[in-house]
């Protein structure tokens, strides 16, 4: 799955206009990726001008 540090992002929405499914929302202060809907093709993770995104294998909960 994709995860985003919330830390580091500073909200720009690059992300967003690239995804290509649509799954990214984004808020003024906040950012939420729809992992049922993400098909982890990591477009978002090449466009972040900050490299605030990485992809992460899925966990075992
Ligand atoms: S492209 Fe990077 S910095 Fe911009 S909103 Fe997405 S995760 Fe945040
Ligand atoms: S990996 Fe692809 S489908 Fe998933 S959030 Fe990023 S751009 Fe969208």
């Amino acid at each position: 799955m994709i995860e985003v540090d919330k830390g580091d992002c500073d909200f720009c929405g690059a992300c967003a206009a690239v995804c290509p499914v649509d799954c990214i929302e984004l808020y003024e202060k906040d950012i939420k990726i729809d992992s049922k809907k993400c098909t982890e093709c990591k477009l978002c993770i090449y466009i972040c001008p900050i490299e605030a995104m990485s992809y992460v294998e899925h966990e075992t909960v």
